[in-house]
């Protein structure tokens, strides 16, 4: 049934621009956009506001489970009817999102509702860690995105205001590590996807590479 659906699949490690081309690049196809990473965030987020620990895994996994995530397209995220647009990618957030994230139970249910979402949609752009690998093993395009350490840090950098470029750098690798050897849904490259380095690329040419591999597709 999935394969009606036209899904684009975005994955790779943070920094590597995946949010601002997936972002471009739905608005090129005329599909919806999905940050599955705010999911995490939002989860990670409402788990801290309740002074749950990110480690307690069976109290995070019903915090998932209950808590209501509304995504607007223009990027701002409410958490149970609070605006979490700015706390979602705050230091705190940031540093216990990983362990949210390593715990199944919560995989389990945002990865059915990101499957939700796009079917109703008829498909869209999501991007994440494991959505080649994992919600959309049979998305219409695979991609992999990935760019060098020190761009990637850098770029994270002129987005946060309140860390300078050592910390964020920190906080980058340290992530990259948890997400890529986790046990459930690590974040690795699916068989199938194209790789693209987009350290020397903009932007624009990234989304233009990709315009064309999904419209030579279809
Ligand atoms: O994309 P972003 O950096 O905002 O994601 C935050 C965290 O959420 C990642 O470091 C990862 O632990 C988790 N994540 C995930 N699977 C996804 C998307 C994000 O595990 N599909």
């Amino acid at each position: 049934m999935d394969d009606e659906l036209t899904v684009v699949a975005i994955d790779g490690p943070a920094g590597s621009g995946k949010s601002t081309v997936a972002r471009k690049l739905a608005e090129a196809l005329e599909l919806e956009y999905l940050d599955t990473g705010a999911m995490y965030r939002s989860v990670t987020f409402a788990a801290l506001a309740n002074g749950i620990d990110p480690d307690d895994e069976d109290k995070v996994a019903a915090v998932a489970r209950e808590v209501r995530i509304d995504l607007d397209p223009d990027g701002s995220v409410v958490v149970d009817g609070v605006d979490a647009t700015t706390q979602i990618r705050g230091p705190e957030v940031s540093r216990s999102v990983s362990a949210v994230a390593a715990n199944q139970a919560v995989r389990s249910e945002l990865v059915s509702r990101q499957r939700e979402w796009a079917r109703r949609r008829g498909g869209g752009v999501l991007e994440g860690r494991d959505i080649g690998t994992v919600v959309f093993p049979s998305a219409r395009l695979k991609v992999y995105l990935t760019a060098d350490p020190e761009v990637r840090a850098s770029r994270r950098a002129r987005e946060v205001t309140d860390l300078d470029y050592g910390a964020v750098a920190a906080d980058l690798a340290r992530r990259d590590q948890v997400d890529s050897s986790r046990r459930h849904d690590p974040l690795r490259q699916a068989d199938d996807a194209i790789i693209v380095d987009t350290s020397q690329l903009t932007i624009d040419e990234v989304v233009a590479l990709l315009v064309e591999k999904v419209d030579g597709g279809r």
